[in-house]
């Protein structure tokens, strides 16, 4: 295989066509904004930690290998400590539910390579550089990043070529080729891209082709903001969390977020919304709130793509049509499904898309050019963007068992 087309220029089509590029694969990237990374991940800043939990579910495994999977690219992309700061992070023990949690997480070892410490509240306030009222988990390894520069650096591979300002439309297989129809909203024409394969990293919007209808995703309003960081709050170092968090100074500013609201599609700032995430970064640290410049308070709204089940939608489409005139038996041969050949996903990353996108965009690397896949192929058949149909149909068993033998 040597050409694909990536739908979408946010971190889930930017690391999927890294992927593919890696490979010696030319990609055509089409985003629809005149940049990369406009929409949920334009935000100034992002986290990167993992929640941790105490059972292995597919979700946690997956934030875990997705986690050490981001902090190993980013090491390898060109002036990675820009984009990137490994300045830890600190999971408060706010309330009862998640302070069992953290001594349950203590006493296991199977996330002992994750090397998390528990802190008191000394402890955590000598790590955290300010005063704190509890104490918690910390994690060094975690850190933050720019999401923008990180996806600007993914599309720098010569055999990327970035198409902006330009909406694809639709996507139909003719003679072997997959052809793209894209509108360019600049020259007001419509052009035919062509690929072997075609890579669908639209997040929300993934259900305008008619190939994945069956997607369940929901928009989850999110709003972050930034205020001026100030003498005393320049001394956080980790980011610091409850159910919110609080960075440390970045370029002079400080992120707080973030609220999250399903199925809220209005755009405007919301003032409670700053409200609720200012009286966060008063619970998480009381003395920076202090000093806070309310002044310099910004704000910026984006929406999560949310799945049923809390999992990416990352692979390669059944067709629907097909499956739904004539459904399998639930003891078929997963190869005698109706598969679309070359046609993939790579969305539905909810709140972790930092850690989730990338691995994601390396499995259907791996599936597109029958390469060494990054997870398990239980975890694979977990995260195919037709599960939600295979369910509706009664074929659970088989959706859940699409690679193993
Ligand atoms: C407020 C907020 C805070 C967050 N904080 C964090 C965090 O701290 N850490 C973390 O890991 N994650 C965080 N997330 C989640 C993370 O931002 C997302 O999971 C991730 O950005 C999703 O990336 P994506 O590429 O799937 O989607 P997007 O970034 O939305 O990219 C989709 C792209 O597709 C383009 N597009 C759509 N339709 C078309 C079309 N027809 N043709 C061409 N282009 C098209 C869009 O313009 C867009 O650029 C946060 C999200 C929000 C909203």
């Amino acid at each position: 295989m040597t050409s694909a087309i990536v739908i979408g220029g946010g971190i889930a089509g930017c690391s999927t066509a890294f992927a593919l590029a890696k490979r010696g694969i030319a990609i055509t990237l089409i985003e629809r904004h005149d940049k990369l990374a406009q929409e949920a991940s334009g935000n100034p800043l992002a986290m990167l930690y993992p929640k941790l939990n105490i059972k292995p579910t597919p979700a946690n495994i997956l934030a875990l290998q997705g986690f050490l999977f981001t902090l190993g690219l980013l090491k390898k992309l060109p002036k990675s400590t820009e984009i990137f700061n490994a300045c830890g992070q600190i999971q408060l023990a706010f309330n009862a539910r998640e302070q069992a949690k953290q001594t349950t997480l203590s006493q296991t070892s199977e996330t002992e390579f994750l090397k998390f410490q528990t802190l008191n509240t000394e402890e955590a306030s000598a790590i955290a550089g300010i005063p704190l009222k509890i104490g918690g988990l910390y994690l060094p390894q975690a850190g933050w990043v720019k999401p923008q520069a990180l996806c600007e650096a993914l599309c720098s591979n010569p055999l990327i070529s970035v198409v902006t300002s330009t909406e694809a439309l639709s996507i139909e297989k003719q003679d072997e080729l997959w052809r793209v129809t894209a509108a360019n909203q600049q020259a007001m024409n419509a052009n035919i891209y062509e690929a072997e394969i075609v890579v669908i990293c639209n997040a929300n919007d993934i259900k305008q082709f008619h190939q994945c209808t069956s997607a369940a995703i929901t928009p989850v309003r999110g709003q972050l903001n930034w205020f001026k960081s100030s003498v005393e709050s320049e001394k956080i170092k980790p980011i610091i969390c409850s159910d919110h968090h609080v960075s440390p100074a970045v370029d002079g500013w400080h992120c707080v977020g973030t609220s999250y609201a399903p199925n809220d599609l209005h755009a405007e700032i919301s003032p409670a919304d700053t409200q609720q995430n200012l009286n966060a970064l008063y619970k998480l640290a009381p003395d920076i709130y202090k000093y806070l410049d309310i002044e310099s308070v910004q704000a910026r709204v984006g929406w999560r793509s949310q799945t049923l089940d809390y999992m990416p939608l990352a692979g390669q489409l059944l067709d629907e049509e097909q499956l739904c005139k004539n459904p399998s038996r639930y003891n078929a041969n997963p190869a005698s499904l109706p598969w679309l050949s070359g046609l993939y996903v790579n969305a539905g990353h909810g709140s972790k898309g930092m850690i989730t996108a990338p691995l994601c965009g390396e499995l259907i690397a791996g599936l597109a050019t029958d390469s060494h896949l990054p997870i398990n192929l239980q975890l694979a058949s977990k995260l195919n963007p037709s599960r939600f149909l295979l369910r509706e149909l009664g074929l659970k068993q088989l959706a859940n068992s699409l690679f193993v033998a």
